[in-house]
C-alpha cells in the first residue's frame, strides 16, 4: 500500500519480488559470479553454518565477507530470473515451492473446498490460466479506461483519481489511515506525496548521463505500452512525453527520501478545511467523498509542500494530459494481470533494464507472489499448518527475552548517556511487545469475490477490499494485533507506533534459525535479527518515538547531541562504501538499518555470553571454531549474496538497507569483540581505526 511507505515501520531487509523490480536487492559485485544460472530449478532448504560456503584462503581479518561467503558466492551465480541472489532469496524460493504445492492442490475445482481454500485456489487458477488471460488482451482494463476517457472536467478528474486509488492505482498522491504521530492509539487520515512511475524523485531530476538514459528508456517503455493499447506510435510518443512532464512536476514537489526519514517532515496535522485552503485545486471534499470511508475533520499532510506545489499544476496542465497520466497509471498498475505482451514490456523495463534481471520469472512464481500479495492471510493459514511448530515459537520467545535483557544491560552500561535518559530508554524497551509466526485472528476475506478465469477482476476486488479495510480505520483504535507482513515472508520488522517487533513464520528457518544448530549459530542468525529489530526502536527514527508510540522527545539535549555524534560516525562510515561503479551508499538513507545491524550484533553477542555462562555445552569449541567465531560466521552467512550491477545501482538510491557485503564488513569493523574472536590486529582491514558505537 502506498502510504505504508510513510508509516514508521522498518524492515530487516529488502527481498527481490518477481513483479516489483524496485524491491530487488543490491550488492557489490566483488566475486564475479558473472554468467547467470538457469531459473526455475528446485531450491534445497538452506543450511545454517555452512563450512562449504567459506573461503578459508582469505584472512578473516582482511575480508571477513569473502572468508565467510566466498565459496557460496562463487558457487551460487544469480539465477536468470533474479536480480539478486542470497540466503534470504534461497529461503524465499524454498518457501515459494511449499506455497506452490498448497496452491496447486487448492486450485482443483472441488465443491468441497473450504471458503479459504476456494479463494486462494481460484486466485491462483485465474493467474495460471494463461490462455484465458492472453485471449482477453487488455479487455479486462477497458471499464477503467472508459471511465478515464469519459472525464470531461477537472471535477470529474479528481473523482476519477479517487476511484483509481480505491483500486490500488498510485495516481497523483497517496491517501489512507495511519497511526496519529501524537496519539498513536488512534488512526488518522493521511495524504502523502506520490504519483511517480520511476522508483524515486531523483530519477526525474538528476542530470548525470545514467539518469538521462533512464528517462529516455522510461519514455520508450511508456510509448511501447500505449502502442500495445492500440495507439499509433506517434500519438503514443506524445502521450509518454505528457506523462513525463507531469511526473517531473510531482518529483520537483516531493521531498527526498532522506528528508522523509525525519518524522518532523511527516508531521503536519491540520483541519480538512485548512488542507482545502492550502491546495484548493485538489478539491479534497470531492476527493474524500469519492473515496468513501468514515468522515473526519483532521488530516496529516505528508508534506504540505508537495500539495502546495502541485496545486497550480492541476490547473495549468490540460485535461487531456491529465487523462493520459491516469491512463498510464491504470495501465502500469494492471500490466502484470494482462496478456503476455503487457507482462513482457513491463518486465523489460522494470525487471531487465532497471534491475538487471535477465529473464521473466516462471508464471507459477509470479502467481504464487500475486496470491500471497493479495490474499496473504488466507494463503498463510495452510502454510502455517504445514510448516510452523509450537516448539519453534517457544525457543524463539526465549531468545527474544534474552535479547531484551541484553539491550537493557547495554543501555545501563552506556558511558555517553545520563541516568535521566537511560531511565526513559529502559522504559521504552520494557514496553516493546512481540509477535511471532502468524496472526491470532486471520483476516476475513469472505466478502471478496474470487472467481476462476478473471485475473484482473480478482486482483481489483482484493485490492479494493484491502484499501477499504485500511480506510475504515480512520478514527478507530490502533490494532496492534494486525500484521504488516504475510506468514511466509522472509523478513521481520519493528513498528514504532505499536512499539513492537514482528517475526513471520517464513524467517524462522535456517539459515536464520535452526532447531538442530547450536546456540552460538542461532544467536548469530535470528539472535542478531531480534537485536536488529529491537535496536530500530532506538535508531535515527525510532529514537524519536516514545514507549507509547507517540512522537515525543524523551532525550535530554546533551544526550541527544551525543547520540547524533555517534550516528554521524555510522553515516560517514557507510557513505564511503561503493555500491557499484561511481555510486556510493547513502549513509544517511541507510543510517537506521546500519545502526540496527551494529546494535543487533553487539547485544546478540552479549546475550550469547550470558547463555554460555549458564551452559558449558555452548562454550565448547566445535569444528575448530570458538563459540564467538561460530557466532560471527553464522551472522555473516545470512548475508552471502550476489547481485546484478543494475540492482546495486537501483537499491543504492532507493533501499534503506546496505547490501550484504557491507552489512557484514561495516559491522565487524566496529566490533572489538570480532577483532578479539579472530585475533585481528590494528591496521588490518576489518579493524577500523575510527570504530563507531551507538548501541
Ligand atoms: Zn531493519
Amino acid at each position: 500500500m502506498f502510504w505504508k511507505r510513510f508509516l514508521p515501520v522498518v524492515l530487516l531487509g529488502t527481498l527481490g519480488v518477481a513483479q516489483k523490480a524496485a524491491e530487488t536487492k543490491p550488492a557489490a559485485a566483488a566475486t564475479k559470479a558473472s554468467s547467470s544460472a538457469p531459473a526455475d530449478t528446485s531450491v534445497a532448504r538452506p543450511k545454517s553454518f555452512d563450512l562449504g560456503a567459506m573461503d578459508k584462503t582469505v584472512d578473516p581479518c582482511e575480508d571477513f565477507y569473502q572468508y565467510a561467503c566466498g565459496n557460496w558466492r562463487k558457487n551460487n551465480p544469480i539465477p536468470s530470473d533474479q536480480a539478486r541472489w542470497g540466503r534470504f532469496n534461497e529461503l524465499a524460493e524454498y518457501n515459494r515451492q511449499i506455497l506452490r504445492k498448497i496452491l496447486e492442490a487448492a486450485s482443483a475445482n472441488d465443491p468441497k473446498r473450504t471458503p479459504v481454500v476456494q479463494k486462494i485456489g481460484d486466485m491462483y487458477q485465474s493467474c495460471m490460466d494463461e490462455a484465458t488471460v492472453n485471449a482477453k488482451g487488455a479487455a479486462p482494463l477497458k471499464p477503467t479506461l472508459d471511465r478515464i476517457a469519459a472525464v470531461s472536467s477537472k471535477d470529474q478528474l479528481i473523482e476519477t483519481v479517487g476511484a483509481l486509488q480505491s483500486q490500488g492505482v498510485g495516481a497523483l498522491f497517496g491517501f489512507g489511515a495511519a497511526p496519529d504521530l501524537h496519539n498513536a492509539s488512534t488512526y488518522i487520515a493521511n495524504v502523502a506525496q506520490g504519483g511517480l512511475g520511476l522508483p524515486d524523485r531523483d530519477y526525474y531530476l538528476a542530470q548525470d548521463p545514467k539518469s538521462q538514459e533512464t528517462r529516455q528508456k522510461y519514455l520508450e517503455h511508456m510509448t511501447n505500452m500505449f502502442v500495445l493499447l492500440g495507439d499509433s506510435k506517434e500519438t503514443a510518443a506524445k502521450e509518454a512525453q505528457a506523462v513525463m512532464a507531469i511526473e517531473t512536476k510531482l518529483a520537483e514537489a516531493a521531498f527526498e527520501r532522506v528528508k522523509m526519514r525525519d518524522p518532523k517532515n511527516r508531521d503536519h496535522k491540520m483541519k480538512v478545511t485548512e488542507l482545502a485552503t492550502l491546495a484548493p485545486n485538489f478539491q479534497f471534499a470531492r476527493f474524500f467523498a469519492a473515496r468513501g470511508g468514515p468522515a473526519f475533520t483532521e488530516v496529516n499532510v505528508v508534506p504540505p509542500d508537495f500539495f502546495q506545489k502541485v496545486n497550480p499544476v492541476i490547473e495549468s496542465v490540460s485535461l487531456d494530459d491529465w487523462k493520459t497520466y491516469l491512463r498510464w497509471h491504470a495501465l502500469r498498475g494492471a500490466a502484470g494481470q494482462l496478456s503476455q505482451p503487457f507482462v513482457e514490456e513491463s518486465f523489460n523495463f522494470q525487471g531487465k533494464y532497471l534491475a538487471g534481471t535477465k529473464e521473466l520469472p516462471a508464471r507459477w512464481k509470479r502467481c504464487v507472489q500475486t496470491t500471497d500479495g493479495l490474499l496473504g492471510e488466507a494463503l498463510g493459514q495452510p502454510y502455517v499448518n504445514e510448516t510452523f511448530g509450537a516448539d519453534g515459537k517457544a525457543r524463539m520467545l526465549k531468545m527474544v527475552d534474552a535479547l531484551e535483557a541484553a539491550l537493557g544491560d547495554d543501555i545501563q552500561g552506556l558511558d555517553w548517556m545520563t541516568a535521566e535518559t537511560k531511565k526513559q530508554a529502559a522504559g521504552k524497551l520494557a514496553a516493546i511487545s512481540n509477535k511471532i509466526g502468524y496472526p491470532d485472528n486471520w483476516r476475513d476475506y469472505s466478502t471478496v469475490n474470487i472467481v476462476r478465469g478473471d485475473l484482473l477482476g480478482n486482483a481489483q476486488r482484493a485490492r479494493v477490499f484491502e484499501i477499504r479495510r485500511n480506510l475504515n480505520r480512520i478514527g478507530q483504535p490502533l490494532d496492534k494485533k494486525e500484521w504488516g507482513m504475510t506468514p511466509p515472508t522472509v523478513n521481520a520488522y519493528y513498528n514504532a507506533a505499536e512499539n513492537n517487533i514482528n517475526f513471520p513464520a517464513g524467517i524462522l528457518q535456517p539459515p536464520f534459525f535452526d532447531k538442530n544448530a547450536d546456540d552460538a549459530v542461532n544467536y548469530g542468525g535470528i539472535g542478531v535479527v531480534i537485536g536488529h529489530e529491537l535496536t530500530h526502536g532506538f535508531d535515527d527514527q525510532g529514537s524519536k518515538f516514545a514507549a507509547d508510540g507517540n512522537l515525543t522527545n524523551w532525550w535530554t539535549d546533551a544526550d541527544r547531541q551525543e547520540f547524533e555524534k555517534r550516528t554521524t560516525c555510522v553515516a560517514d562510515e557507510y557513505s564511503k562504501f561503493v555500491a557499484v561503479e561511481d555510486v556510493h551508499l547513502n549513509g544517511r538513507l541507510t543510517l537506521g538499518e546500519n545502526t540496527a545491524d551494529n546494535g543487533g550484533i553487539h547485544i546478540a553477542l552479549m546475550a550469547l555470553r550470558k547463555a554460555m555462562a549458564k551452559d558449558a555445552q555452548i562454550a565448547q569449541v566445535k569444528e575448530n571454531f570458538t563459540p564467538e567465531q561460530r557466532f560471527f560466521i553464522g551472522f555473516a552467512q545470512v548475508w552471502c549474496q550476489n547481485q546484478t550491477p543494475e540492482s546495486a545501482r537501483l537499491l543504492a538510491k532507493t533501499d534503506p538497507h546496505s547490501p550484504g557485503e557491507y552489512r557484514v564488513i561495516g559491522t565487524v569493523q566496529n566490533s572489538s569483540d570480532f577483532a578479539k574472536a579472530f585475533n585481528c590486529k590494528p591496521g588490518q582491514k576489518m579493524v577500523s581505526a575510527n570504530a563507531c558505537h551507538v548501541w
